[in-house]
């Protein structure tokens, strides 16, 4: 058996001990005689297993009590449109901040909802930067401010928390959930989907304050009603079983590797392997901002475009995988979230100077 260092934005990297407990507890969980996905979602061995998911969890992030931990489904794009039907509480109007691909996607569903007002964007710079808090052109009638913590595609991510006073702060964190501790007490609701720096795609984190939660719009489906969905402990229908089963253990990961102080130390260290790297040469380049690159995926360019191809074959006869950029951007894209090995990185800065030496 041979692992690759797979860079995938998404569904990625899981930690290798984390599979190596799934495989083993795949055809007898714990004495049960099942896999996790043969049982009931309403037995005593599957709901020690949600429970346990959502402890650690609160337990990582340190969500305060007036928070409700919703597992959902949909992936964030469905919450592009669930915050909205949830979030409005009888308000027409909604603050965004464009950021980049996710943010533009959450804006235009937003739009069938509410009347969007784009309060800043980074668009004229190319999507590059975030837009100083200064300069946001907020609506104080606005129901909520909506943010994108990490545009997994630009690799732009926001290093600060946006005080937008009373009016809740929303944040699509798909990409930058539990790779460094947060204030969420700042926030009003946060969502993502696992398949980032979680789990298996298939499940979708909610963390929500409770009072802003039972004044749902009425054409909103019960199953994507925050309230139902808290009402029932994240169980009004079938939840992914599995994905939140392989999601506990990524949490129980987590924690047993120091917590989330101790990936936001490992993070930094592999990006700033990268970013540093790409600062001595201009073979490669990064288009981002300094003070808003992001942690979790690192883009970058090759000077000759022609020699993409030769890049990406290259990458993979040494065993790195899925570093292609993003089809709107081109391009390379390494995403090195919680999961992915200092090694990993290591290996890959290796291989640029490698390949800057025969090609440069
Ligand atoms: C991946 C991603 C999405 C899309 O999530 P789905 O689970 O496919 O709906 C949305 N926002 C961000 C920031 C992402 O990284």
């Amino acid at each position: 058996m041979t692992r690759v260092f797979n860079f995938s934005a998404g569904p990625a990297a899981l930690p290798e001990s984390v599979l190596q407990t799934a495989a083993a507890e795949m055809l007898d969980w714990h004495g049960s005689g099942m896999s996790v996905m043969e049982m009931s979602h309403r037995g005593k061995e599957f709901i020690s297993i949600a429970d346990e998911a959502q402890a650690l969890l609160r337990e990582l992030l340190a969500v305060p009590a007036n928070y409700k931990l919703l597992f959902m489904q949909g992936g964030a794009l469905a919450e592009n449109a669930i915050v909205p039907m949830n979030m409005l509480r009888g308000k027409t109007a909604a603050d965004y901040i464009d950021t980049g691909e996710w943010s533009k996607k959450s804006i235009k569903e937003a739009q069938k909802y509410c009347t969007v007002n784009v309060a800043a964007s980074a668009k004229a710079g190319g999507y590059t930067s975030i837009p100083p808090r200064a300069e946001w052109q907020l609506n104080p009638d606005a129901a909520y401010v909506h943010i994108c913590s990490n545009e997994t595609i630009g690799g732009v991510e926001y290093h600060f928390t946006p005080d937008v006073g009373s009016v809740p702060l929303v944040a699509d964190m798909s990409s930058d959930i539990l790779s460094r501790p947060i204030d969420v007490a700042k926030y009003g609701l946060i969502y993502g989907g696992a398949q980032k720096n979680i789990g298996p795609a298939g499940l979708t984190i909610v963390i929500v304050r409770d009072d802003l939660i039972g004044q749902a719009l009425p054409a909103t489906p019960s199953a994507f009603d925050y309230k139902t969905v808290a009402d029932n402990d994240s169980m009004f229908n079938t939840p992914p079983t599995y994905a939140i089963y392989i999601a506990a253990l990524v949490f129980k990961w987590i924690k047993d590797q120091g917590g989330l102080a101790a990936m936001a130390t490992h993070n930094a260290a592999k990006a700033a392997l990268l970013y540093d790297f790409l600062d001595t040469t201009t073979f490669y380049s990064c288009p981002v901002a300094r003070d808003c690159r992001s942690l979790m995926n690192v883009p970058f360019r090759l000077k000759d475009e022609k020699l993409d191809e030769a890049f990406l074959k290259g990458a993979k006869e040494r065993g790195m995988v899925q570093l292609k950029g993003h089809r709107s951007v081109g391009g390379m894209r390494a995403s090195i979230y919680n999961a992915m090995p200092l090694e990993g990185v290591k290996t890959l800065v290796a291989f640029m100077k490698e390949f800057e030496a025969q090609h440069g």
